[in-house]
């Protein structure tokens, strides 16, 4: 079979293996699905030198653990999601990219010992059969930039599909449903896209689906029996801000009702300082960086509160003519921004663990 490759993964000029993993199905697949690259097949023990002038795909032999808590913060209210660790970096270019602070190198990576990934996670949700888990694996990569020549989703699925106790959330900012057809219970994966303004997406985002595209796939989602998630982060401060936030939030509605939706987080821009000095150098235009930000508790800059809790209410009272409510959360802020915004704080909604939990296995308050 052809694969037509989508624009931001045509760049990518060669394939990378550990040695012991190039037999591997996903091994296999990939080489099958990108014949014309060159490949190379480090020995054992050899490490990969990234060049900075190459494009590599590394499928790498993993020997941490798949199964992780997000790097959440102790001093924000976290979400309690746990991240299925699949691969590291991706292939498209948002200026605002944490990623960018968090790793070295920008060489996309896929652990491809996936035999180990099933052989833990197996463990951990047959080892606790009532006990229900939260999963995700959009935090140190897109979910499903790499689908296309991967189909890591599709196999992540088709093995979960056994553990009714496990709820996947697959966040991405493209289009890509080929993994659709391997879920046996829709109401245990909840595809999710990051949405923002118009001008941001134009801006700042490169490479990705267009915010009518997400949505189209979201709506082509509920009509296949799934719900969706919506994140709406990172929520930025430009000139024109309001009507921008206003425009994507009316378009959600056109497209989506909200019981479709299982929740919605709404996160302000922040970062650790690094990130805030490589926007800088990588994309000197990207003027949103120079507002008013400080230090918070866990080191990252953040908006001043005023101007963040501006934002979001801003916004949340949009959401909430719309319908959304009880989905609305916000991505690590504190217990003060929450009652300033929604009037509550995670304690009270029974925590935002739990609560979230309970949202995303469709269970009633
Ligand atoms: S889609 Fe997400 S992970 Fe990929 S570059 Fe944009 S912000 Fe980073």
């Amino acid at each position: 079979m052809i694969y037509q490759l989508p624009a931001y993964l045509r760049n990518i000029q060669k394939i990378v293996m550990d040695a012991d993993v190039q037999n591997t199905a996903l091994a296999r697949r990939v080489r099958d699905r990108l014949p014309d690259l060159e490949q190379e097949v480090l020995r054992a023990g050899e490490a990969l030198v990234p060049d900075q002038e190459q494009a590599f795909l590394y499928l790498k032999h993993y020997k941490g653990r798949f199964l992780r808590f997000c790097p959440g913060t102790k001093h924000y209210r976290c979400c309690g999601y746990r991240i299925i660790h699949i691969g590291e970096n991706c292939p498209l270019a948002c200026s605002y990219c944490i990623l960018k602070a968090y790793f070295q190198d920008r060489v996309l990576k896929v652990w491809a010992n996936q035999d180990d990934l099933w052989r833990e996670l197996d463990e951990k949700f047959q080892g606790s059969p009532k006990r229900q888990f939260r999963v995700g694996t959009g935090e140190f990569t897109d979910s499903l930039a790499l689908e296309p020549i991967t189909g890591y989703s599709r196999d992540l699925l088709a093995f979960l599909g056994n553990y009714p106790n496990c709820c996947l959330e697959l966040k991405s900012k493209v289009v890509d449903l080929s993994w659709m057809d391997a879920v046996k219970r829709p109401d245990r994966v909840l595809p999710a896209w990051s949405l923002n303004s118009p001008e941001v997406v134009d801006a700042e985002e490169r490479g990705v689906a267009a915010l009518e595209e997400r949505l189209a796939a979201a709506r082509d989602c509920v009509r296949s029996g799934f719900r969706v998630c919506l994140h709406f982060d990172p929520i930025i401060m430009y000139p024109a801000w309001e009507e921008g936030y206003s425009e994507i939030i009316e378009m959600l509605f056109d497209y989506l009702r909200p019981a479709d939706i299982a929740y919605l987080s709404l996160g302000s821009f922040r970062g650790m300082p690094e990130l805030f000095d490589f926007i800088a150098r990588q994309w000197p235009e990207a003027g949103y960086i120079y507002q008013e930000y400080v230090p918070g508790l866990d080191g990252k800059m953040r908006l001043l509160r005023p101007l963040r809790v501006k934002q979001f209410r801003f916004i949340v009272k949009r959401l909430r003519q719309g319908g959304l409510d009880r989905q609305l959360y916000f991505c690590m802020e504190s217990d003060a921004v929450w009652r300033a915004v929604l009037g509550i704080t995670p304690k009270e909604l029974g925590g935002l663990d739990t609560h979230l939990l309970k949202q995303a296995f469709g269970i009633e308050d």
